[in-house]
């Protein structure tokens, strides 16, 4: 039986959208459909515990027809044309900037995220949509003309089939939004597994492509936990698969999805490093740790996690912590928080283990969130800013990704000894550096081995024109999301070398049984 929720953002969602509540629906051909599944896996509000909705562990015959129905949608809107698959992606980018406030409240009941947070949620993942709208430029292949006499080679881009994306729960609408849109204009219908933690934003988007007029099947969505991902990794009709998500899951999908053939993009976890300098400019960067390690109360995997403090910089623990106090934690949806509450019970417990160790390894502990209560919310999953300074790399505390809202500090002398620590890890998803010397910064940018740096700013997520990059242990591919290089991931190339000859090939021609080379 489903409790009641108390929340009045709780009541205001099931009001607007029927299917986000009591139990989420599938998305199947266009229509939301009651699963008929027999496990389900509850889900609650971070900040109360309470049950918001029950996520089906969908049958196989559910993800077998939402399969048959990405598999007959792709014949026709592959065969549409770019301008009308334009056209639905503006209109869908007009639903989501109107909605966005709803959206967002669906994200903070479901994930926990204060508002305003989860508004950027969903705003960059429109930007991702206002991205794929430039289609008839970003999908052009390429042309020569006369490559020899009479021959002309053209390549276009073209769509691949079926496609995938198996999401993770801490940006509910951005990385769904990562993926849609670009395998959608480029004329391929996708499958998508939201995260059973929060699958009601992909659910509000989808009624949001109805209206757009994307035809039914184009996207369609199953949800569940293992067996649904390994019924995408084997299914011999889905040719892509994208994933965002934890290291175990996003290296098992790469291997399970490969060994049938499939074209993988997986961004995984991270460690993410800032150095500071001591000539930086002080408030600056501490407001930027502040914030990128504190925000989402830590559950980005941009977040900044470690500071390596160089120098002088190491005396500026005390104003760090006197600026890390003032956060207010709350539930996401009172006015003012600036930390939510983490996503489950078990992640709080997991995040209270992994400061434990860290102070049992040797890492002091000048402000501990394990302490906070927050007295109108009693059961919520509340973790307050946590820093631990005098933090070794051989700890488990640094060794392990928190997602939390736990920043270890780490002391260096120099910029190069800071540059090698950050190296030395097995991440590579972001890094940062604080500074007013430009060539500081710039023996940085070309040192250090991260595939996204912020100069002077903490949570370096390249806009959607350009791709988002991470590297080494954070992801396993090629092809980046979004982009350029998302675009590509979602076609592959089909080349054509023509010849239209002028004029007749005379009765006394030779035939040429050497390979041809044109020339
Ligand atoms: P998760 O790996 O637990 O879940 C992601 C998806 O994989 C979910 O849909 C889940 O159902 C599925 N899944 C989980 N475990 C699985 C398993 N063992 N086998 C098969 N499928 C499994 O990740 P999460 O906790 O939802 O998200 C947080 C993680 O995602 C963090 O590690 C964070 O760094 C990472 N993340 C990475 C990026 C990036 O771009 N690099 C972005 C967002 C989140």
């Amino acid at each position: 039986m489903i409790r009641s929720a108390t929340s009045p953002l709780f009541n205001a969602l099931k009001r607007n959208y029927s299917n986000v509540a009591p139990t989420t629906k599938l998305f199947i051909n266009g229509q939301f459909v009651d699963s008929k599944a027999t496990q389900w896996v509850d889900l609650h509000d971070p900040a109360t515990n309470n049950l918001v909705t029950k996520v089906p562990q969908s049958t196989q015959a559910e993800m077998d027809a939402a399969v048959e129905s990405c598999k007959s949608a792709y014949e026709l809107w592959k065969n549409t044309s770019v301008l009308t698959r334009q056209q639905i992606m503006l209109k869908l980018q007009a639903a989501l900037r109107r909605d966005i406030k709803k959206i967002a409240a669906n994200i903070t009941l479901e994930q926990g995220k204060t508002l305003p947070d989860a508004e950027g949620d969903v705003m960059r993942g429109i930007q991702v949509v206002e991205h794929a709208c430039a289609a008839g430029t970003l999908l052009q292949g390429e042309s020569l003309q006369g490559i020899t006499r009479d021959m002309d080679i053209t390549s276009y881009r073209v769509p691949l089939g079926v496609t995938a994306g198996i999401c993770p729960f801490n940006f509910p609408a951005m990385v769904p939004l990562w993926m849609i849109p670009l395998a959608l204009i480029a004329g391929n219908t996708m499958l998508v597994k939201p995260s059973e933690r929060d699958p009601g934003a992909t659910m509000l988007i989808m009624e949001l492509l109805n209206e757009a007029g994307c035809p039914p099947g184009v996207v369609n969505v199953i949800h569940g936990t293992h067996d649904a991902v390994n019924f995408i990794c084997d299914h011999p009709d889905i040719k892509a698969i994208s994933f965002v998500g934890g290291d175990r899951a996003g290296k098992h999908i790469y291997q399970r999805g490969a060994a049938s053939g499939k074209r993988i993009q997986s961004n995984m976890g991270a460690k993410n490093h800032a150095i500071v300098l001591p000539d930086a400019d002080k408030n600056a960067a501490l407001d930027s740790l502040v914030g990128a390690a504190f925000g989402a109360a830590g559950q980005r995997c941009m977040a900044l996690s470690v500071a390596i403090l160089v120098g002088d910089a190491q005396n500026w623990i005390p104003d760090l912590i006197e600026k890390a106090k003032k956060l207010k934690v709350s539930a996401g949806h009172e006015p003012g928080t600036d930390v939510g509450p983490v996503i489950s019970p078990q992640a709080k417990e997991r995040i209270f283990k992994l400061i434990e160790s860290g102070i049992k390894q040797g890492a002091k502990c000048p402000l501990d969130g394990r302490s906070v209560k927050v007295e109108k919310y009693p059961n919520g999953n509340f973790v307050g800013p946590t820093l631990l300074t005098d933090v070794k790399t051989s700890y488990d505390c640094y060794k392990e990704e928190i997602f939390g809202p736990v920043l270890s500090v780490i002391s260096a002398d120099t910029l190069e000894e800071a540059i090698s620590i950050i190296n030395s890890n097995p991440y590579g998803n972001g890094t940062a550096i604080f500074t007013t010397s430009g060539n500081y910064a710039r023996q940085f940018v070309h040192e250090v081995d991260a595939g996204q740096i912020g100069v002077n700013v903490p949570i370096p997520v390249p806009l959607p024109m350009f791709s988002f990059t991470g590297s080494r242990g954070s992801f396993h591919g090629d092809l980046h999301f979004y982009g350029k290089q998302g675009l590509y991931f979602y076609t592959e190339t089909k080349t054509i070398t023509s010849l239209w000859r002028k004029g007749a090939v005379p009765a006394n021609s030779v035939p040429s049984v050497s390979m041809p080379v044109h020339n």
